[in-house]
């Protein structure tokens, strides 16, 4: 018996790093999970690897700033699956910059995918779940959403948002005893290909991601599924106590 048997899950990002990670462990321990992504390719990789391994999945194109994606993408999951249990609001850009270099449409465009995804991902997923009992959101905030850091301006204010608006909308539900829990997760750097693109290659990003390396304690970056086991755990009966909380996982970045 899974952790979350019989659950249906919908991940967002779920085509790679810490999205697909998690579909991949939610699928593990039995739930049934919709792979939500703009990245079709990818994203019915992460399904076939479900199926492959005996699970049930399906991939739906989600862009999580277009409402009119999001009405689709809940309608395919109660069309296929009956019910939405978990959704995890994963999808997110990271965009480097200071207050004096970032540009508005940058600011707009970071706030846009973080910000907005996760609101509309969060009211989307409590009008599933209400009618069926209850269910668990869970939120990607960072670190970053913890600690100023000057060359994530629009970064920082995006994941700082999103813990607020977890606790926000956690209170809301509870309540009004809608049975939804609703936790952010705070990951230190992970090892996933937004890393990857800035610290993977020449001797110069090397560099970079030694620096990165230094401020974690335990001595080396995250992997995606240090995240997805934090993520299972929030989605499961395990942690019903648990609502507006943060789940910091980050090798003691923040210690
Ligand atoms: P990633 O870039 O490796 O993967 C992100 C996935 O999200 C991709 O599959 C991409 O196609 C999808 N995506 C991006 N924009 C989208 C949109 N508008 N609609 C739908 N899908 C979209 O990222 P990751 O490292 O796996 O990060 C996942 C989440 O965790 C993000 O919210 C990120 O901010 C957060 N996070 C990551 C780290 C890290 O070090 N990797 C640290 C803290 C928090």
């Amino acid at each position: 018996m899974g952790r979350v048997s019989g659950k249906v899950a919908l991940v967002t990002g779920a085509a790679l790093g810490i999205g697909r990670a998690t579909a991949l462990l939610l699928a593990r321990e039995g739930a049934r999970v919709v792979v939500a992504d703009m990245k079709e390719k990818e994203g019915q990789a992460t399904v076939a690897e479900i199926e492959s391994a005996g699970g049930e999945a399906l991939f739906v194109s989600l862009n999580v700033t277009v409402e009119a994606d999001w009405e689709k993408a809940m309608a395919a999951t109660l069309s296929r699956f009956g019910r939405l249990d978990i959704a995890v609001n994963n999808a997110g850009i990271l965009y480097s910059g200071s207050v004096e270099t970032t540009s508005l449409a940058d600011w707009r465009r970071v706030q846009s995918v973080n910000l907005d995804g996760v609101f509309l991902g969060t009211r989307y997923a409590v009008e599933a779940m209400k009618p069926h009992g209850g269910g668990s959101i869970i939120n990607l905030s960072s670190i970053e959403g913890l600690i100023g850091d000057p060359t994530l301006a629009a970064y920082n204010a995006s994941k700082g948002g999103v813990r607020l608006f977890t606790k926000s909308a956690a209170l809301h539900c509870a309540r009004s005893g809608y049975k939804i829990r609703v936790n952010s997760i705070h990951p230190g750097y992970i090892w996933t290909p937004m890393v990857q693109g800035f610290t993977a290659e020449t001797p110069d990003q090397v560099a970079a991601r030694q620096k990165l390396i230094d401020l974690h304690p335990l001595g080396h970056l995250g992997e995606p599924d240090d995240i997805a086991y934090g993520i299972v755990f929030l989605a499961s009966d395990e942690s019903k106590f648990m609502t507006g909380s943060e789940l910091v996982i980050d090798g003691g970045y923040t210690a």
